[in-house]
């Protein structure tokens, strides 16, 4: 039967983390291997100035059920790792949505009929269109953008910019008239329509090396696996019956390999690998779309009236009161969500830009001892309609891929990264095949 598993996974973000986490609670032994100093990827901490910060501001949802199930299975406590806020949408001084301690999706209809800042018009318009894709199981008979689908259900423009668009940038990471439909329904079934407390939106009081991958790391060297920091894997060489990967140090076998680095990488280590070629061809297809976080460290005084707070039509898309989450008061970030132009201005510019809207909006005429602009051009995919995205399952045996670019229903999430690795880690289990 061939019991000796032994996964080499490469890649220590969190597709990659939750593949070697799963895999050893089910007693199989890996061995991580991560290019970077530190795990975490896309997700990670990031110390600047002595002062923890993201290499970007992340938010989780009630309805990531594996990933909250996988940090809970290596160690940490839901509660006292997020601020957990129930769903509330606020558009500063423009729109603002709260929706009451109801059951799903019964929530989010009285939530949206007494939404501030749209008109009674609009306001049945974004009820009747949440009913009818209720009504269509959130299922579409062909996907097409965003922006279509909007048009088809009379959502107009008004409505549009002050609700979903900003809901679809930063669901999608992807502007609405390059958005799959689909995925943003996928995204909403899952929020919106089962429990409510699906649509709850999680802070981490703790940075993202810390909340998840470093601990999955602890419990996998705990369990006798291996997880290598600063090796990077150079190349994937099938054998006879298993793989070799090769590292600047050394050389590796394994008889299953999840390959979960980031798509451009992915796509470098199978370029040789002529079996590979349908996999590459579908990766090096996909674009990217940045995420820019600007962080601002005011006086410990200055605070937002809310954790998180959108603006309308402005730079700075969604703030956030790093005091309020995570008690690092006077901490300001400001995220800036897929592509515009913000990209064509420099760093100190578009600081200037955020300073400037946190004094026209709040009244915060104070400087900020600092700010650091972190530029994560590559972020995720542009999850555009049909997207044709490589499977997990590849044409060589027993070689896997994990990562929230691959197969699945979610956008380039962090729910859709461990779904990946899952996945993949279900695929090396004998049982499962
Ligand atoms: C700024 C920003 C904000 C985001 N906001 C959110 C959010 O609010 N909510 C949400 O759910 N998602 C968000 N995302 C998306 C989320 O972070 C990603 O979908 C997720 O982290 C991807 O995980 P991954 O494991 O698939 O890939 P990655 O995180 O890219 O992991 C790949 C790992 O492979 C390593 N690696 C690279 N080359 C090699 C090599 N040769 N050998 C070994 N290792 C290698 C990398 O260093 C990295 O650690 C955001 C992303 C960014 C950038």
């Amino acid at each position: 039967m061939g019991h000796e598993l032994n996964v080499g996974i490469i890649g220590g973000g969190y597709a990659g983390m939750a593949a070697a986490a799963e895999l050893t609670s089910r007693g199989i032994k890996v061995t991580v291997f991560e290019s970077a100093k530190q795990l975490g990827g896309r997700a990670r901490g990031v110390l600047h100035n002595d002062t923890q910060l993201d290499n970007g501001q992340h938010l989780l949802l009630g309805c990531y059920r594996e990933t909250l199930r996988l940090i809970e299975l290596v160690g940490g406590d839901i509660e006292k790792d997020f601020l957990c806020l129930p769903l509330q949408l606020d558009l500063h001084g423009q729109f603002s949505l709260k929706a009451p301690r109801l059951p799903a999706p019964l929530h989010l209809l009285v939530a949206l009929l007494n939404a501030q800042g749209l008109t009674w018009a609009e306001r049945m318009k974004a009820a009747g269109f949440m009913l009818k894709l209720q009504g269509m199981k959130f299922q579409l008979e062909q996907d097409k953008t965003v922006k279509e689908l909007l048009v088809e259900f009379g959502q107009d423009a008004d409505l549009s910019l002050k609700l979903w668009e900003p809901l679809c940038i930063a669901a999608l990471n992807t502007p609405v008239h390059k958005a799959s439909a689909q995925v943003l329904l996928n995204v909403l079934r899952d929020a919106l329509n089962r429990k409510r407390a699906d649509s709850d939106m999680l802070l981490p009081r703790i940075d993202f090396t810390a909340l998840f991958p470093q601990r999955a790391a602890d419990y996998v060297e705990r369990h006798g696996g291996n997880v290598h920091l600063s090796c990077g894997v150079e190349s994937i060489d099938p054998k006879q019956d298993g793989f070799e990967l090769v590292t600047a140090e050394s050389t590796h076998t394994f008889s299953h390999v999840i390959c979960a680095a980031p798509p451009s990488v992915a796509a470098k280590l199978l370029r040789p690998l002529p079996e590979m070629n349908k996999t590459v061809l579908q990766i090096d297809a996909l674009e990217q779309q940045p995420i820019y976080t600007v962080y601002l460290q005011y006086p410990a005084n200055v605070r937002l009236p809310h954790p998180m707070i959108g603006l309308h039509q402005r730079f700075s898309q969604w703030l956030f009161d790093k005091g309020q989450i995570a008690a690092q008061h006077g901490l300001l970030a400001a995220v800036i969500s897929a592509e515009g132009i913000h990209q064509e201005l420099s760093q100190e510019v578009l600081a200037e830009k955020v300073i400037a809207e946190l004094r026209d909006e709040f009244g915060i005429v104070a400087r900020p001892d600092w700010f650091k602009v972190i530029a994560e051009k590559r972020a995720t995919f542009c999850c555009s309609p049909n997207l044709n995205r490589p499977t997990q399952l590849t044409a060589i045996p027993n070689l896997l891929m994990a990562g929230d670019y691959t197969e699945g229903d979610y956008p380039a999430t962090l729910e859709g990264a461990v779904l990946s690795g899952l996945r993949c880690a279900a695929l090396c289990l004998p049982e499962r095949k």
